[in-house]
């Protein structure tokens, strides 16, 4: 499984964060960071409900 976002969709307004903290992070600096582009598959649920409810549909999975 690869996440992959579209930052030029993305708002920054951490739902993806809320959905799956291991993988996604909204910094002070106000940008998302992926801290996995790989995550194991026991966080799938949480990458799946991330992709979910982000507004943006900026996230992707593969695979
Ligand atoms: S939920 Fe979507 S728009 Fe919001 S921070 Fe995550 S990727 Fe960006």
């Amino acid at each position: 499984m690869r996440v992959v976002v579209d930052f030029d969709k993305c708002k920054s307004n951490a739902l993806c964060m809320g959905a799956a903290p291991e993988v996604f992070e909204v910094r002070d600096d106000n940008f998302l960071y992926v801290l996995q582009e790989a995550p194991p598959e026991d966080l799938r649920a949480k990458v799946e409900e991330a992709v979910r409810i982000c507004p943006q549909q900026a996230i992707t999975l593969e695979g």
